[in-house]
């Protein structure tokens, strides 16, 4: 029997709408599999704890969590709470704190759904942005001087270390190995970003020299973001600064159906501390309470956790039971068209799940 720890932070607004089918879905595993185990411990560290104790979490906050295997979070951020506040107290110490440098984002076009480029067929749309997580353009560096006077102005440092830099790069490139298109693409954008962006390049340039079967691409991310709608089925692994990666995944999440489907990781691919699986999705404030929120982001997040601890079979059965759902399509919440619950649409994928021998 293997054991796993968890720690689920439900979070605001449709977080914990749809954490509650996600936790169905680590029991599903459990009575399926019966060879695994969980034990999960939850935590209410949300923007309504911030109002009560004027801070995300507990001073000790990221010692509780360093203990787990991994982290589940459901999504973070109410309009009572500015984002700098709740995304910088809680989300990105954790990133940080547990060395989660790979955010892992699937691009993947599932059977029984269409995308708005609707002359694409499913199987040509399943590529992986790999995103740095740790630096880049959210360096909290930077200042603002002569408040107030006509020469106001703001400066943010961007911060690109060689060792941050290449840690990512190798790992979208380990990963590429592993795909059948053997194609990584960069994203860049030398010609206006003129320090940090050429030191990006030559190193992808330098470790695109140990993957001599992998063919690489630099494209400035301007012309990229077009390559993702004009394009996409030519895409394999993208990797992206900070930044540049989290544009280019909202864009890949609405090119295969939206929000409500795309999940993320984010990896501390050494596994000395717990890695996160989250939703790409925020709290989003306009359908919370209502309990219409898609739960796919948040079990397809667990896929990618089953991935992670090594259960490819359960990865995969989950991303199957989901296709089978969306294929019969009785079942759907609003977003996809549908005028189910979130938990009757979650029960119709747990149901689903079973092995086939
Ligand atoms: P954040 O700042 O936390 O990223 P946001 O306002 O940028 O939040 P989301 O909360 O992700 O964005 O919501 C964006 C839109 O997508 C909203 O209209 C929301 O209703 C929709 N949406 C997000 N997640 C889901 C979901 N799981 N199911 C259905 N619709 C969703
Ligand atoms: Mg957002």
């Amino acid at each position: 029997m293997k054991h796993f720890s968890i720690a689920a932070i439900p979070g605001d607004g449709i977080g914990p709408e749809v954490m509650e089918e996600g936790l169905k879905t680590l029991k599903r595993i459990e009575e399926l599999h019966g060879g695994i185990h969980f034990s999960i411990d939850a935590f209410d560290w949300n923007c309504d704890y911030y109002l009560k104790h004027g801070k995300m979490m507990p001073e000790n906050g990221l010692e509780i969590l360093r203990d787990y295997d991994v982290i589940l979070l459901g999504a973070i951020g109410a309009p009572s709470v500015p984002d700098h506040i709740s995304v910088w107290e809680l989300i990105l110490p954790i990133r940080r704190t547990f060395q989660q440098y790979i955010n892992l984002r699937p691009i993947k076009l599932l059977r029984g759904l269409d995308s708005p480029l609707r002359y694409k067929a499913h199987d040509d749309l399943d590529f992986v942005v790999v995103r740095e997580n740790t630096e880049g353009e959210y360096s909290n560096m930077g200042g603002r001087i002569h408040e107030n006077t006509p020469f106001e102005l703001a400066v943010q440092n961007n911060v690109f270390t060689r060792y941050g830099t290449e840690r990512v790069i190798k790992y979208a490139y380990s990963l590429a190995e592993k795909r059948t298109k053997k194609r990584l693409t960069a994203a860049t954008k030398s010609n206006g970003i003129n320090h940090s962006m050429p030191f990006w390049d030559e190193i992808v340039k330098e470790v695109s020299r140990n993957h001599p079967s992998i063919r690489t691409d630099i494209y400035h991310i301007d012309a990229l973001a077009a390559y993702f709608i004009t394009r996409p089925e030519e895409l394999d692994v993208v990797v992206g600064s900070n930044l540049f990666g989290d544009i280019l995944t909202d864009l890949g999440a609405a090119i295969v159906g939206g929000l409500g489907l795309a999940p993320s990781g984010n990896i501390n691919p050494e596994k000395t501390y717990p890695s996160m699986f989250e939703p790409i999705h925020g709290s989003a404030p306009d359908i919370a309470g209502k309990g219409i929120a898609n739960p796919i982001a948040q079990i397809w997040s667990i896929s990618l956790m089953m991935e992670h601890l090594g259960f490819s079979e359960v990865a995969d059965l989950i991303v199957d039971s989901i296709e089978e759902v969306l294929l019969e399509g009785k079942v759907s919440t609003p977003d996809l068209g549908g005028k189910n619950t979130t938990s009757e649409f979650g029960s119709a994928i747990h149901e689903q799940m079973t092995f086939k021998s």
